[in-house]
């Protein structure tokens, strides 16, 4: 199956998704769109980018608008738990454009901003509330969110969940779920905690993958920049002269790190915008917003900021500093080569991070070539840790049994 046509989609979906100029469905979006359909359960082992949105969300909403029902005060028919108020706003502004003349009810609930407009959206009910865990929690328990007419639950990112501690957040909302239910759980990975959840929620379900986690899309050039840390600023100034980079996102280590990455590149009258923790909700949305539009070239991310962001045109994913955790590379680079695009990603990588450098390489198992023609180029040791191994160890001083027992007196 390689076109939407071929799919029991009702006619007004088709439309959206040609009017979005999607040709074909996306791997993911081939493999579960049809179990869905019939009202299976899914596990979809799946990272942002794939196209995941639209594999569940399509045929979500042709189940609900076939199947209209007067929906009550304060219920839903449906619920999808994200991880990010981001990815939150974001689904929700697909499904109201896959969803289009279709006359379904979709409301959103995050945290960071006001409850009431929030509290106003779910009083006489909706078909599909997208929401994050900790707020979500709270209009529940003020009895704003009920369940008797819930139909489907999807749970998206739940390792991500698990990462951000969101997982008894998650757990507690399960728990009020009614058990006949239509489930469909997506992750990027299946850590032990995800996977003993995924056995325990979904009944019966069809599994589905797409991009192993350790592989990386394959339309991304990746390359490192061997750089000394302090001129990281101006070989970042170096990449941005080429003027065919229209949008850059650059992944930071700290939000300090984020924030001082956008007053450099101001001093050349680059524009560029941070999204980080410390940035209020509308900051966050209006750094965003400028950059969709292209008004800044630039956005400077920490790695939990910017899960969920989903910015079609990004050319160069930068990662001003390699990940603590190697699998936040192959999300990050994700953030490039989008719905078939082709992009760049490049590792810049200082003396202290070569040990990082190397984990990613194996956690990938592929060799990221080295730029050495870039004008900052450094040499590093390629094995720092060696180094050390092969100095000669210092001699231990023993102790006399004596000199020992005075010790474990003092305690
Ligand atoms: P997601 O993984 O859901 O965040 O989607 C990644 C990006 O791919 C989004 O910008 C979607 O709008 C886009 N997209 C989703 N499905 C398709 C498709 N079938 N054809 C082209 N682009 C798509």
């Amino acid at each position: 199956m390689s076109e939407f046509s071929s799919l029991d989609l009702l006619p007004e979906i088709k439309k959206a998704l040609k009017d979005k100029g999607y040709e074909k469905p996306t791997p993911i979006q081939a493999q579960s769109i049809p179990h869905l359909l019939e009202g299976k359960d899914l596990l979809g082992i799946a990272q942002t980018g794939t196209g995941k949105t639209a594999a569940f969300s399509l045929p979500l909403i042709d189940r609900l608008a076939k199947n209209k029902v007067k929906v009550n005060k304060r219920r839903v028919r449906s619920l999808i738990l994200t991880p990010t108020r981001e990815l939150a706003s974001q689904i929700e502004q697909n499904i109201k454009g896959y969803s289009k003349g279709l006359g379904l009810k979709c409301a959103v609930i995050f945290g960071g901003v006001g409850k009431q407009a929030q509290m106003n959206s779910m009083a006489q009910g909706v078909d599909i509330l997208v929401a994050t865990p900790g707020r979500l929690l709270d209009l529940m328990s003020e009895g704003h969110v009920k369940y008797d007419q819930l139909e489907v639950f999807v749970l998206d990112e739940a390792d991500r969940m698990l990462d951000m501690g969101f997982l008894n957040d998650v757990k507690k909302v399960i728990s009020k779920l009614p058990r006949d239910k239509q489930t469909l759980l997506f992750s990027a990975t299946m850590p032990k905690d995800i996977a003993s959840l995924a056995n325990s929620l979904l009944n019966n379900p069809k599994r589905v993958e797409v991009t192993p986690e350790s592989t990386t899309v394959e339309k991304i050039e990746q390359k490192a920049h061997f750089v000394a840390k302090l001129k990281k600023p101006d070989l970042l100034k170096e990449i941005l002269k080429d003027d065919s980079i229209e949008s850059m996102l650059v992944f930071t280590r700290t939000k300090h790190g984020a924030d001082r990455v956008v007053k450099k590149l101001a001093q050349d009258d680059i524009m560029a915008a941070a999204i980080h923790g410390n940035k209020s909700q509308r900051q966050r949305e209006s750094a965003l917003g400028r950059f969709k539009d292209q008004k800044i070239r630039v956005l400077v991310a920490t790695d939990i900021a910017a899960r969920g962001i989903d910015i079609p045109q990004v050319s160069h994913v930068i990662n001003y500093n390699p990940p603590e955790d190697p699998k936040s590379y192959v999300h990050r680079i994700g953030r490039t080569g989008r719905a078939g695009r082709d992009g760049v990603a490049i590792l810049f990588c200082d003396e202290s991070e070569v040990g990082l450098f190397n984990d990613i390489q194996k956690h990938i198992k592929i060799k990221i070539p080295i730029d050495e023609k870039q004008p900052f180029h450094e040499k590093l040791s390629l094995h720092p840790d060696r180094k050390k191994k092969d100095q000669k160890p210092k001699k231990k001083v023993s102790m006399s049994k004596k000199a020992r027992r005075r010790r474990s007196f003092r305690g």
